[in-house]
This record gives structure tokens, sequence and C-alpha cells, in this order.
């Protein structure tokens, strides 16, 4: 007899949504993670979500109840407590080195909401906890063997190799997925060969003359001729405070060496001149084409692990509860591994249209496509008419192309540089991925 019913490897947002699903369902879990503590986030997360608007093919209806929040997920069927207030932003900037900038304003309704990533995995976990789930933390998943039965799991906890075996396996470990790597699951996903770490900074008393909003800095002048870029997403901890992320490439010291050099010696530099460090996470990103088909035998792939980039928290949530569902299905003999798949494809978009894996790349490749005599030509343009709009579709997948087509309504122009940013909107990945380097298969 098998010691679960289900193991799942990872405890992130996707993974601890369906150990909870599982357990209140009656299922016999258990999710293994290698982080010591689950009710805490150490990997680098912005905290911006996509609430009351399509994102992934659901819409999260966001209530607020008192001092927290209401989250209905009117697509999937279920609703979850967020344990505080979300706060709406309305303002996004691009900063170039020169500290000329393009600003985009709504007035009607917000670009997206934050939230604290502590406060989703304090909730999950607890409420996971409370419907009976079991738990391994400090446990490192190692080998996955599959049998007529289920599957033969190694992890490592304390120097010990641990086996125990289940029914079935939700893979919920993320980007690098080992699951996916020791399967052999990677082997079909092209890699983009954008492969780099970002370090994250929370910073408070940042006196940054803007209203708060997201702003993203590129341009080698404002890294002591690095390259690389930096993203600054106001916190929800309150004004002032920004959670910064660097785009670097390997080896991870660049990245602390771009975010040094940016808020000690950069052009902004006086922004930070009072500031503190209250937080710092780091994470290596690698960008994989999405498993077409996340299920190998006994194993299920969740979240991350199947995507191409990220699903985001608010995705990997609906992945994880998507995932129990499909998988007691299974436990059934009925065909759940296979429902998910088709909800996989029909819920991601880049699972059928690479092109919306370009799209999602382009606001943070666009630096790159044009020089910076150029970009500042747009952004003095921008300055002259600033761009304010009741409502705007911002989610990373559309974010671009309203950007591009922004620029595009500038006067004055001219008609060449217009038709590259039109190219643009219309390039697809192999075109984003050669300016990005390399695209081979991955290992
Ligand atoms: C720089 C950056 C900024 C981001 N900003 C945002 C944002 O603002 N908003 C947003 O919604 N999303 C953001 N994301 C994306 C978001 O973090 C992910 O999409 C989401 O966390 C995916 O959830 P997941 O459960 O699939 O995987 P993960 O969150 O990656 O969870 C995987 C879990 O598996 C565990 N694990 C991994 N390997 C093993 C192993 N071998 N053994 C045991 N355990 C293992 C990990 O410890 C982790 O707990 C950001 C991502 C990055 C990289």
């Amino acid at each position: 007899m098998a010691d679960y019913d289900v193991i799942v490897i990872g405890c992130g947002p996707a993974g601890m949504m369906a150990c909870g699903e599982l357990a209140k369902r009656g299922v016999k879990v258990l999710g293994i993670d290698k982080k010591p503590l689950l009710d805490i986030n150490i990997r680098t997360a912005s905290g911006y979500c996509f609430l009351d608007q399509n994102f992934n093919q659901e819409n999260i209806k966001m209530t607020p109840k008192g001092d927290k929040s209401l989250l209905e997920y009117t697509d999937s069927g279920f609703e979850l407590t967020y344990g505080d207030k979300l706060e709406g932003i309305y303002h996004s900037y691009m900063f170039s080195d020169t500290k000329k900038h393009w600003k985009v304003t709504v007035t009607d309704k917000p670009f997206y909401h934050i939230f604290n990533p502590h406060q989703c995995h304090e909730d999950r976990y607890k409420w996971a906890k409370k419907q009976g789930a079991e738990f391994m933390p400090a446990t490192l998943f190692r080998n996955v063997e599959q049998t007529p039965e289920g599957v033969n799991v190694k992890v490592r906890r304390d120097g010990q190799d641990i086996y125990l075996t289940a029914k079935k396996l939700l893979a919920a470990d993320g980007l690098t997925s080992k699951v996916a790597k020791v399967t052999g699951k990677n082997k079909d996903r092209t890699d983009f060969g954008m492969k780099g770490p970002t370090i994250e900074y929370e910073v408070k008393n940042v006196e940054c003359p803007y209203p708060r909003g997201d702003m993203f800095f590129f341009g080698s002048g404002n890294f002591g001729g690095r390259a690389g870029g930096i993203i600054m997403v106001p916190s929800c901890h309150g004004e002032g405070i920004f959670r910064m992320e660097t785009m670097s490439m390997l080896p991870a010291s660049t990245a602390e060496d771009l975010i040094e050099y940016f808020t000690k010696k950069g052009p902004f530099s006086d922004w930070f001149k009072n500031s503190e460090v209250i937080e710092t996470s780091g994470v290596v990103i690698e960008f994989l084409g999405p498993m077409i088909i996340p299920q190998l035998d006994h194993i299920l792939f969740i979240g991350d692990s199947a995507a191409y980039g990220e699903c985001l928290y608010q995705s990997a949530v609906m992945c994880g509860y998507v995932g129990a569902e499909k998988v007691i299905k299974e436990l059934n003999g009925e065909k759940g591994y296979d429902e998910y798949t088709e909800w996989w494809a029909d819920h991601f978009d880049w699972v059928r249209n690479p092109k919306a894996m370009a799209d999602y790349t382009k606001r943070v490749m666009f630096p790159r496509f044009f020089t910076v005599k150029e970009l500042d030509f747009l952004f003095d343009k921008a300055m002259e008419n600033p761009i304010i709009l009741k409502e705007a579709e911002a989610s990373p997948y559309t974010f671009s192309t309203m950007m591009l087509e922004s620029f595009i309504a500038l006067p004055g122009v001219p008609e060449d540089l217009k038709e590259r940013m039109r190219q643009l909107i219309d390039a697809d990945m192999a075109q984003v991925a050669s300016m990005a380097g390399k695209v081979q298969k991955a290992s």
C-alpha cells in the first residue's frame, strides 16, 4: 500500500493550494519543500496581481472585507481570503539613463493591485494545515521512479535519503523544476537561452518624486556600464517603500553589482541617499517553452514547473486548485490528467500561441530594439504629451503593445521608427529570442 495518495513536490502558490484542496476533499496528501519554513516567502516576487479583469481566462473578483480581501475565482469556481487589503496602482513609468521618462496613467481602474507575498504564503499554509494536509519542510526532492501502481520518490532530509511511495505525484517545484529534469520532461521544450539571476531589495525611505507606480530603469549608464535593468514596484508596506528587482546576467554577483551601482552611484542615486534595505530575496530565472502535455504517467506538472516564464501567484493558485480536482479524478480511474492538459492549453495562451510568449518578453526587451537616441527622442515626446487613459489592459501579455501603440500615436515620430515599432508588435518568439542570443533544446 502506498504511503500517500498524492505527494506534492514544492509548496509554493500552486503546490500549497493543491495540498489544501486535496486534504479538504479527504485525500491523504504530503507536501514536500526544501524551504524550512512554509509560511514565508523567500523567492523574489514583486507582488502585483491582476484583479477584476480577464487574466489567463480567469476573472478574480476582489471584494474588500474589513482589513481582509475576498478573492473569487469566478471561472474556476473557488474563493479564498487574502489576509490584508489590496492597493490599486494607477501609474507606470520607464526611465532611461539620461533621466528622461515615459509615463502612463489610468484614472478609473488600476493597472493592477499589489500584495504581500509573505501574506499569501501564510494564508495558504494555515488554511492547508487546517484542512489536514501533511508537510515535510526542509526536504529536498531528488528523484522519482514510476511503477505500475504509482511513484517511488527519493528525498533528502537532515543528510539522510528517504524513500516514499504515492499513487500520484504533483510536480509543483517551480520554474527550474527538478521533477521535470529527472524525468526527461524538459527534452521537448525550447530553451530560449534567457537564464539569469535576479535579486530583489525591498527598500524604504526612497525619495521618489513621482506618484506611486512601477518603474522600469534601463540603459548602461544606470549600472556603471553593465547590461541589465531594474524594475521597481511600490511595496504594500506603504509610501516611500519599493521592491526593486534586477534583470541581470550570470554569475549571480552581477545582480548585486547592478543594484548597488544604481542606488549608490547611478543618475537616480539621489532618490536613495536616505534609503534602507529592509528585505532581500533572489531567484534564478530560466525561460523554457511551455510543456504542451504537462503529464507523464502518474505525474502532473502544475504551475511554473510547466510554464513559459511564470504563471504568477494568482494563476499558480488556480493551477493548484484545478490540479487537485483532476488528480482526484485520476485516482478514481477517470482521465483527469487529460482534462488538466486541455484546461492548461485553454487557459495559458502561450501553450497554443507562441506569439503570446513573445508579447510577454517584449516589455523587458523593449530598450534593446532601439538606439539610446531614439529612446530619448520618444521619451521627450512622451513627456510633452502625457498619456492619461480611463483604463488600460496592462497584463504582461498586453503591456508592450499598449506601450508601443502609445509611442506610435505621438506627434512627430518619423515613419521608419513607427514602422519598426509595428514590426515589434508583430514579432514572434523566434525574432525576439534571436535578439536575446540563442535558441536551443533544453536538457
Ligand atoms: C523576479 C520575479 C518577480 C515576480 N513577480 C511576481 C509578481 O509580482 N506577482 C506574481 O504574481 N508573480 C510574480 N512572479 C512569479 C511568481 O513568483 C511565480 O509565478 C509563482 O511563484 C509560481 O508558483 P509555483 O507554485 O508554480 O512555483 P514556485 O513559487 O517557484 O514554488 C516552487 C516551490 O518548490 C520548492 N522546490 C523547488 N525545488 C525543490 C526541490 N528540489 N525539492 C523540494 N522543494 C523544491 C521551492 O522551495 C518552492 O517553494 C515573479 C517571479 C520572478 C522570478
